[in-house]
């Protein structure tokens, strides 16, 4: 059966356009052109994903959001932000509102395609796993993407909460760049490979003292150390 996705969006030509790419992909697809109606829909059909655009007029994104995770009814469905560039810290406020992933626009409709298979594909092989995960003092709630290091909370883009995750979930084991892309962003490019670099590198920044955990392994990637 076809994935249904809703897609909450008031700019009409994006609305469309991404209707049409979803629905060439064999995506069924529902539509709202603002937040009320959007979750109207959320609660009427109950999609396997839906497209929340940030900026809409009344209700915003992030009200929708927390108003979806807020109701036992649609708190599981996965919720993807469209945000416009320069939207950092509303990015990293809807992540821990409970979206799953953002886009920036303007994307492109293959990258569209490739994030939301991702997703869908990491819903569907989630497994029941603890809501805890802890390293010495650093701990990570996956329940509600917190991540505290000596009971002091630290700041994480979804990026990077993921990158930790990885790593820690095969701590001693070396993970390749490619692996931390597939896992991590859901798909390969040429050229990514410094984008891991980069993640890395800001998410030893925040976790300070667990810096050296990350141990990076010339030529191939990195590992979390197995132990302290
Ligand atoms: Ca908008």
């Amino acid at each position: 059966m076809s994935k249904k996705i809703l897609i909450v969006e008031d700019e009409q030509d994006i609305l469309q356009l991404i209707t049409f790419h979803l629905q060439a992909e064999g995506f069924a697809t529902l539509t709202a052109l603002n937040g009320i109606k959007g979750l109207e829909l959320a609660k009427e059909q109950i999609p396997d994903m839906i497209l929340l655009d940030l900026m809409l007029p009344g209700m915003d994104g992030l009200e929708v959001c927390k108003t979806l995770k807020r109701d036992p009814k649609t708190e599981n469905i996965p919720v993807v932000m469209l945000t416009a560039k320069g939207e950092e810290i509303d990015r990293i406020v809807g992540f821990e509102l409970g979206a799953d992933d953002y886009i920036t626009k303007p994307f492109s409709p293959r990258e569209l395609i490739l994030r939301l298979r991702a997703i869908l594909r990491r819903y569907e092989t989630e497994k029941p796993t603890p809501s805890k995960i802890s390293f010495g003092d650093l701990q990570i709630d996956l329940d509600s993407y917190r991540v505290w290091i000596d009971k002091e909370q630290i700041y994480l883009t979804i990026t990077e909460f993921n990158l930790l995750l990885e790593l820690l979930e095969n701590k001693g084991r070396v993970r390749s760049r490619n692996q931390l892309l597939d896992r991590v962003w859901g798909y390969q490019f040429d050229g990514y490979a410094r984008t891991v670099d980069t993640h890395v590198r800001r998410l030893r920044q925040k976790i300070g003292p667990y810096a050296d955990a990350i141990e990076t392994v010339r030529g191939v990637g990195y590992r979390f150390k197995d132990s302290e």
